[in-house]
């Protein structure tokens, strides 16, 4: 916006018709005091300012706003009789921008300056535009690579645990072999291939991750039962967590179009989770509908739940909450491969959580193939 400030009404009638039909917005002021409670109030591009006033003449004026935060990008066209004092208060004035025209204004040429002033503060606003977005950028990559760093960390120490506890396993079965106790021997196999397990699931993360980075995260997409996947998967888990009674709610019916594997994957997830951070409690409730045209699963616990600050971000990548992340061990990239696989799935996946209370991990999926509904 212009703000054209002159003593005379006739000048500021014409200079407004002028600059108002060549679709610049303008303000006015008749006198320097009320241009600068004018100024005070609002920002303006450019201030059309006559020098000759009475009160508060428009050096004045000038000096007094080139300290205003406000008018920091502020330019000034000075309406003078003579250039010559223009230049003395160039000095003190170092904001938008300082120029003048003589008396009588040649409208052309006013327009003109007025144009390029605009143009300048146009382009500085965008390259202003542009630092933010580079900054932001920055703050960004440093934030992602601290991430990472601190991800390397945890999962090189993640890989290391279930490896020292496989070495000693393998020492002691190898005692146990060397007296021909094949009960304990057993046993300790047992215990070896537990951490193997735990280690592939790890090392299937990782890859997983680095999957979804480079876009080959591929999906098997056909129709199945989930019923009886949902059977299989919860007598597993049941079997090999025997604290808890894992309570199952509801039936799908029908078969539903997905990648089984991955959608199994993301179950286990969820599961596992429940019981990991659940330490206390005796039960977890999974449940799964048909919902209209989509399938709803979900696990129930009744664990630690986590404050509503955190469930917006607990699908992000390396997220963990740091109040428990030293009492879990985790990596904080289980929630996120699960959120690529449902929304891959063109699917939703959502927490309802209350601290202390417990935590409902969600997820829909169609039931059928998007290719199927457009037929
Ligand atoms: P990880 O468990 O390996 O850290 P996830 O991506 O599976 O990684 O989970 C991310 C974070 O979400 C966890 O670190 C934990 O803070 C929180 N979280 C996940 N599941 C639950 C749950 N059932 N109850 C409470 N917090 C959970």
């Amino acid at each position: 916006m212009i703000l054209i400030v002159d003593d005379a009404p006739e000048n500021i009638i014409s200079l407004k018709k002028v600059l108002e039909k060549n679709d610049f917005e303008v303000d006015t002021a008749s006198s320097g005091e009320e241009a600068l409670r004018k100024i005070l109030k609002k920002s303006y591009v450019l201030i059309i300012l006559d020098v000759q006033m009475p009160g508060m003449d428009g050096f004045e004026v000038a000096e007094a706003i080139s300290g205003y935060s406000r008018a920091k990008e502020t330019a000034i066209i000075f309406l003078s009789a003579a250039s010559a004092n223009v230049h003395l208060i160039t000095k003190g004035y170092s904001s938008g921008g300082l120029d003048y025209i003589s008396k009588p204004v040649d409208m052309n040429i006013l327009l003109l300056k007025v144009k390029t002033f605009y143009r300048i503060y146009e382009q500085s606003r965008a390259l202003n535009e542009m630092q933010t977005a580079l900054r932001e950028e920055i703050e960004f990559r440093k934030e992602a690579e601290r991430k990472k760093d601190e991800f390397i960390s945890i999962a090189s120490h993640e890989l290391k645990t279930p490896l020292t506890t496989i070495n000693g396993y393998i020492q002691l079965l190898e005692r146990s072999l060397d007296k021909n106790d094949l009960s304990t021997a057993k046993i300790r196999l047992q215990k070896v291939q537990n951490q193997v397990e735990k280690l592939s699931l790890l090392v299937a993360d990782l890859l997983d991750i680095s999957k979804i980075e480079s876009g080959k995260l591929k999906f098997n997409m056909k129709y199945f039962s989930v019923d009886p996947l949902l059977d299989q998967l919860l007598e597993e888990m049941q079997q090999a967590n025997p604290q808890v009674k894992i309570i199952r709610k509801g039936n799908v019916g029908t078969e539903i179009y997905g990648d089984e594997m991955r959608i199994e994957q993301v179950l286990i997830n969820f599961i596992t989770n429940a019981i990991k951070y659940s330490p206390d409690s005796e039960e977890l409730h999974v449940t799964s509908t048909k919902c209209g045209n989509d399938v709803y699963f979900s696990v129930r616990d009744f664990g630690i739940g986590m404050a509503e600050e955190h469930q917006k971000s607990i699908f992000d990548k390396f997220y963990r909450i740091e109040e428990t992340s030293e009492r879990f061990q985790g990596l904080g990239i289980g929630l996120y491969i699960c959120k690529e696989i449902i929304e891959r799935h063109h699917g939703k996946i959502g927490v309802k959580s209350t601290f202390g209370e417990g935590s409902e991990f969600y997820f829909y999926i169609p039931t059928s193939s998007p290719e199927k509904d457009q037929n």
